[in-house]
């Protein structure tokens, strides 16, 4: 019966307006009724959009060597890539002696598991912010190369993206004492 109540009232606060702040939100628009503004709905730093490759802007090249490692793993096979000599590295501007020539990948059939991520051992690929790319076309979002490096520079951009291998890496946590191995006094310090 009280239960009944509680859920009654609930009920009527929600309905009536102003007591409550709605939890749910007009998209992709926001404003009142006489006043709408484009608004995308924000999204969480650790959102996975779709994949995109990242711009190594110390070089002025991609990231990616094209090595395959992800177009391997990729469970959809949505990827494919080829590779090319590097002239920047013939020109000793750079320490990459391929790089990537071409690189698509078809988001439509992307299932967005970040494993090309995951496996990547060149800092070249993302999971971006990208997620409003819907098409009327069967294959509109096979995207290529500089449409990938667009989207991935923007996320770069955008979120003040650090290499992965060149972020700093967490101090070691102490060792947990074992019981018994000195003294046995307890864990608190002797300083
Ligand atoms: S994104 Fe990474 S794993 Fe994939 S081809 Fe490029 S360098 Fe290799
Ligand atoms: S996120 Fe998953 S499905 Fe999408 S391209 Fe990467 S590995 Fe393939």
């Amino acid at each position: 019966m009280i239960n009944s109540i509680k859920g009654l009232l609930l009920t009527l606060v929600s309905t009536m307006n102003g007591l409550r702040s709605p939890v749910t939100r007009q998209y992709p628009e926001k404003g009142t009724l006489w006043k709408r503004e484009e608004a995308p709905t924000p999204v969480q730093d650790r959102f996975m959009g779709f994949p995109a490759l990242t711009w190594d802007g110390e070089v002025d090249e991609p990231f990616c060597t094209s090595c395959m490692v992800c177009i391997r793993h990729c469970p959809t096979q949505c990827m494919t890539s080829t590779m090319k000599d590097n002239p920047l590295q013939q020109e000793g501007k750079s320490t990459r002696r391929k790089i990537v020539d071409s690189f698509e990948i078809n988001l439509n059939r992307c299932i967005l598991c970040g494993i090309c991520v995951e496996v990547c051992n060149f800092d070249a690929i993302v999971m971006s912010h990208e997620h409003e790319m819907s098409t009327f076309q069967r294959n509109g979002d096979r995207v290529n190369l500089p449409v990938l490096l667009e989207i991935g520079t923007k996320f770069q951009r955008e979120t003040g993206w650090i290499p992965p291998t060149k972020r700093a890496k967490p101090e070691p946590e102490a060792a947990p004492a074992v019981a018994g191995d000195g003294d046995t006094e307890g864990s608190e310090s002797s300083s």
